[in-house]
């Protein structure tokens, strides 16, 4: 087993690597990896801290969705927890997205307490990189749309940690007041 800080470490330094080149999606045409990087430090704050597997796993949870890494890739280097939490947050990308949106709002109530915590962080990083400070008709109109969407998602999730449930809503807040 890895020491908590190497865990951290040397799970950013893979998924850095293997989102290189990768755009995310919103404002400012970020890299990638900083939407892990801010997932990860959500998640950290939420927990002062306290939970490296969880963390690690933050800066992992899109490598299954969105690179050619595998579950037994992941459980070699990390453990079988990280391994299992990036799983729940997988979305099967065979399936039409309308249908991805739709399961992840009934799945998440029955997913683990950890990656609960997972998805809101995912959601609060999500939502924030599609604020713009003068949004036009599209950028209003896809705002509006995730928002709805991720308080769907977001309510199968929330009551296993006060920070996270309330960072998310100050961010659907701060979004609405933009619309
Ligand atoms: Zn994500």
């Amino acid at each position: 087993m890895l020491a908590p800080l190497c865990l951290v470490s040397e799970a950013a330094e893979l998924a850095a690597r293997r989102h290189a080149g990768q755009q995310r999606k919103g404002r400012g045409n970020e890299p990638y990896v900083n939407h892990l990087a801010e997932v990860a430090s959500l998640l950290s704050a939420a927990t002062e801290g306290t939970d490296a597997e969880l963390v690690a796993a933050g800066w992992l949870h899109d490598t299954l969705e969105d690179t050619n890494t595998t579950h037994e890739e992941l459980a070699e280097f990390f453990g079988l927890r990280v391994a299992g939490l990036v799983q729940e947050c997988t979305d099967d990308m065979n399936l039409p997205k309308s249908e991805r949106r739709w399961l992840q709002i009934v799945d998440c109530p029955h997913k683990s307490d950890s990656a609960k915590l997972i998805k809101i962080a995912d959601k609060i990083s999500n939502v924030r990189a599609r604020i713009f400070p003068n949004p036009n008709d599209e950028q209003r109109e896809e705002l509006a749309d995730y928002v709805a969407w991720a308080e769907q998602v977001v309510a199968g999730c929330r009551g296993g940690n006060a920070a996270l449930d309330a960072m998310f809503d100050e961010t659907v807040a701060h979004a609405r007041a933009t619309l």
